[in-house]
């Protein structure tokens, strides 16, 4: 059996497609199911239905062989294990820092609201600067709004978000995409299930992207 965990809304619509082209078809509807294990209209797959943020745990940890995980996420969990084979070039997005439209940078320590923590604290690091992060789990464009922060880390699209906030997107941290992520003792013990998935999942990419 090869477990696959997935999670709902924009992760799930892209990959479903990309997955019909290996004949794995959920037998319910995984956006609608109350069920956290889905069966697929192949004996030997089955999904997992997951928090996004949860992904690589369950990868991680062997409980799902593979899964689809935002770039974002992979960045903020940290691992060092998890193979990360293939870019899916699907839910693109990108990683940046915001804040309040024509308001200038405090001079001393800046407050940074996200819930990418860890991503936030290299960030910085890395230009030397000192900041304060400050763990938030959604409405991170209200921190700016209310002082309780001077700027924001967030995934951007369109950036109507951040507008209808007053805020404006600043520095770019990185480009986001979806990856295909597979744990290592999966890949062996499994080897020629996921390496044929995976082949099919990069000719439809690479379709795709054409
Ligand atoms: P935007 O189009 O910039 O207004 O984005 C709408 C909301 O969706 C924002 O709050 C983003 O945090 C979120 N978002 C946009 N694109 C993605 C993505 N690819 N993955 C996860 N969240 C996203």
């Amino acid at each position: 059996m090869l477990t696959i965990a997935l999670s709902k809304g924009r992760i799930l619509d892209d990959t479903l497609p990309l997955l019909a082209r290996a004949g794995i078809v959920p037998l319910e509807d995984p956006g609608k199911s109350r069920k956290l294990i889905i069966p697929t209209t192949r004996d030997d797959v089955r999904l997992l239905i997951v928090r996004a943020t949860d992904v690589p745990t369950y990868v991680e940890q062997g409980a799902a062989d593979i899964g689809v995980a935002g770039k974002d996420v992979l960045m903020e969990y940290g691992s060092q294990s998890l193979y990360e084979p293939l870019d899916l070039k699907i839910a693109k997005c990108k990683l940046m820092t915001a804040g309040a439209v024509g308001v200038p940078e405090p001079v001393g320590r800046l407050r940074v609201a996200t819930k990418f923590v860890n991503v936030a604290k290299r960030y910085y690091a890395e230009q030397g600067r000192q900041v304060e992060v400050i763990k938030l789990y959604g409405s991170m464009e209200l921190a700016p709004l209310v002082g309780l922060a001077d700027k924001i880390i967030d995934v951007v699209d369109t950036g109507n978000t951040l507008r209808a906030n007053g805020l404006e997107p600043q520095e770019l941290i990185a480009h986001i995409s979806s990856r295909l992520v597979v744990n290592p003792a999966s890949m062996k013990t499994k080897h020629a299930q996921i390496r044929a998935l995976m082949d099919v999942m990069e000719q439809a990419v690479a379709e795709d992207v054409m």
